[in-house]
């Protein structure tokens, strides 16, 4: 089984304000399509057993909004495999409300945020209750950490390094930071290693084979691979496509230096559900093979 920490729910173009649009050419080197098929993804598998993760995300600062009720509809679609996360922007009036609707009423795991694009920091005291609430209820909380295209989005408020801080504060929860904090992987590596239930994804990193080799050396050295989760950012990449990348780095010899295969391995199939307290979907979904 694969676990993938992190796909997207974008339903339709206007989840995304004209300006988001036009900073997302900046993404990858060819236009990324900003709306998500399920249909596209689960095509896309490589024929592995795949449980994934999805979210949609909220920051008005970037103008991004998806409605935690299409992420809800999303995993209705496909209740065996798929496990929703909630989004909140705390900056926003009301996201209280939604935090406890989107656990209650839609039957969302966890919550994903987006600090830098929704201009916060997530070590406020302003999140304080957050915090509390996902200790409270066992919500795993992702967080995009590491920079971006979008021009309003200040980097700062992304610094791997502010996890540390939450993290003695409220130690039970179980925290991801995306995209291994790209290009601060080293802060990452920092944090995860000294906190038990932080954790980091290797989503959309791949296709940087470079830069991915030497964070994934990084991780080694710090003896941190057991903290580190498959994730895709789909629509961004697929989860053939992010095995294969990752598959690949182990051909890279620089000098002395070189990935373990076996590691590679692990990391691809690490049982991240176990890791993050989740339940598989398949055991409480309706019809499902439990
Ligand atoms: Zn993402």
């Amino acid at each position: 089984m694969i676990v993938d920490v992190h796909a997207h729910c974008w339903p339709r173009p206007d989840c995304f304000s004209p300006a988001f649009q036009a900073d997302a050419r900046r993404m990858r080197l060819g236009p990324v399509d900003l709306v998500t098929r399920p249909d596209d993804y689960w095509n896309a598998t490589g024929g592995e057993d795949v449980v994934s993760i999805v979210f949609g995300g909220k920051a008005r600062l970037s103008g991004v909004w998806i409605d935690d009720q299409d992420v809800a509809d999303q995993v209705a679609r496909d209740p065996s495999r798929t496990i929703g996360f909630m989004s909140l922007d705390p900056t926003r009036p009301g996201w209280q409300d939604e935090m406890r609707d989107g656990r209650e009423r839609l039957g969302l795991k966890g919550i994903k945020l987006l600090p830098m694009y929704a201009g916060f920091y997530p070590q406020d005291e302003r999140l304080a209750p957050l915090w509390r609430y996902a200790a409270e209820h066992g919500l795993p909380v992702l967080l995009h950490t590491g920079t971006t295209f979008v021009s309003v989005a200040p980097i700062d408020c992304t610094l791997p390094r502010h996890l540390d801080a939450v993290a003695i504060k409220h130690p039970d929860v179980k925290i991801i930071l995306a995209h291994l904090g790209h290009p601060y992987e080293g802060e990452t590596v920092a944090v995860i290693r000294k906190h038990p239930n932080l954790f980091a994804d290797v989503s959309a990193l791949f296709y940087r084979p470079w830069q991915l080799f030497h964070s994934l050396m990084l991780v080694h050295e710090y003896n941190v691979w057991d903290k580190i989760l498959f994730g895709t950012d789909f629509p961004v990449t697929t989860v053939a496509e992010t095995v294969a990348g990752l598959r690949s780095l182990v051909e890279v010899r620089i000098d002395r230096f070189s990935l373990p295969a076996e590691q590679i391995e692990r990391l691809i199939y690490r049982d991240a559900l176990a890791l993050l307290g989740l339940e598989h979907p398949a055991t409480t979904a309706k019809g499902g093979r439990a």
